[in-house]
């Protein structure tokens, strides 16, 4: 008989996204002539830049003839498109990342949920609260948790994101061999300052312990000072994995690119305390597992890095950004809280009451789609997220409802 792996089993149904679809179909069907606006997605609306269109056009032109004709790539990634990142992502703010501790893959999910592959069943694992999902599932998937109860899964430690802690939350006495940090984070737009993630790194080294750090957004950041990497902090390379994704940098959220920064050195430990190379781990997984990021994608990737690439993947990111200004000024003339919105596509609005009767309240009054922070996690019950991933026009509109409806 074929047994089913029952940690699946112990998954929470994907509530937050179905419920929310159910309950804006309800309300469009009892109100067809409602133009619903979605302020709820985290997927871009821009179209890509067109130096990575031109770069990809040319990729496919190269497929076409037997003399550039490429099949399959190293499964890492093409040297072309390692050595831009290195340069670019790294070397221009002072940080030492080689090539070859690049592994270019089709997405920063991928990379977050696979890279759990490298590690003992038994290792303790803490995730933020509220939390990108993927942490969590791929976790529970593995057999690292308990049942869930109350939205919480035993084994697993929470660290929670809340106002008296500016939603980035500290080490202090942590137990726990592996976490996972997001900044800017997703859903709370929180971004964290080097102070804070030294203090992490700190920790990380010397209780021997592993940091997986998700920088997604972290082409948002435009406040000075805020890291753009993990690496830059002092350390870092001997407690740290970064993920990167095209996504939201530069709208390949259709096209999927992403990679993950393995540095040499970083250890984990065998059951007897002799060290393991995590990077060799890796690319033994990837060759294995992966075959690679297509050769047109990488073209396009490549081509963000360019002079003209880089303009107008900045140009389509200031405007995201000018979207979370315009919301976030609204919300605060309206009495609200906000975080993020400034280095993030997100906006954390404390809602003073529940996240799903405010949620209900936007769409109804509105027709505005959020996301309610209890959806992500116990931590986010009375906040709801925004997304500026939308038009111009469409943000003025949504403001100006809820302007009415809250004002
Ligand atoms: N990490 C975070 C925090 C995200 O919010 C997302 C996408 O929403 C991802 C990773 C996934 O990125 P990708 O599209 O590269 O798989």
């Amino acid at each position: 008989m074929i047994h089913a792996n029952e940690n699946y089993l112990k998954i929470q149904a994907s509530y937050l996204f179905t419920e929310i679809a159910h309950r804006v179909k309800a309300h469009q069907d009892a109100h067809p002539e409602a133009k619903v606006i979605r302020l709820g997605i985290g997927d871009v609306t821009e179209p890509l830049a067109p130096a990575v269109v031109a770069a990809m056009h040319k990729a496919v032109d190269d497929e076409a003839s037997r003399e550039t004709f490429r099949g399959y790539g190293p499964e890492q990634g093409y040297p072309f498109l390692r050595d831009a990142i290195a340069q670019n992502d790294f070397r221009k703010l002072g940080v030492d990342v080689e090539p070859d501790e690049i592994f270019v893959s089709d997405g920063a999910k991928c990379d977050c949920g696979n890279i759990q592959e490298l590690f003992g069943r038994n290792v303790k694992i803490a995730v933020p609260d509220p939390v990108y999902p993927v942490y969590v599932d791929t976790n529970v998937m593995a057999g690292r948790t308990g049942a869930n109860s109350g939205g919480r899964y035993a084994g697993l430690v929470y660290l929670d994101g809340n106002a008296a802690n500016g939603f980035v939350p500290s080490p202090d006495d942590l137990d726990a061999d592996v976490v996972y940090l997001c900044f800017p984070n997703n859903p709370t737009g929180a971004t964290a300052t080097k102070t804070q993630l030294q203090e992490w790194v700190d920790w990380a080294r010397g209780r021997k312990a592993l940091l997986l750090f998700d920088a997604a957004y972290e082409a948002f950041i435009r406040t000075p000072g805020i890291p753009h990497s993990i690496y830059e902090c002092d350390g870092a390379r001997e407690c740290a994995i970064e993920f990167r994704s095209f996504s939201k940098t530069a709208g390949f959220t259709g096209v999927r690119c992403g990679y993950t920064v393995v540095p040499k050195g970083l250890c984990a430990w065998t059951e007897d305390g002799s060290p393991v190379e995590l990077r060799p781990l890796w690319t033994r997984r990837q060759t294995t597992k992966f075959n690679g990021c297509s050769y047109i994608t990488q073209r396009g990737a490549e081509a963000v890095y360019t002079p003209e690439g880089a303009a107008q993947t900045k140009a389509t990111i200031d405007f995201y950004l000018e979207n979370a200004r315009i919301m976030k000024e609204a919300l605060r003339g309206l009495g609200y809280d906000v975080t993020g919105g400034t280095d993030s596509p997100y906006l954390w609005v404390n809602v003073k009451g529940e996240s799903w009767a405010f949620f209900d309240r936007l769409l109804k009054e509105a027709n505005v789609v959020t996301t309610p922070g209890a959806g992500f996690g116990r931590a986010g019950e009375g906040y709801i997220r925004i997304s500026a991933f939308n038009s111009r026009e469409n943000v003025e509109e949504a403001v100006g409802r809820i302007a009415k409806v809250l004002g």
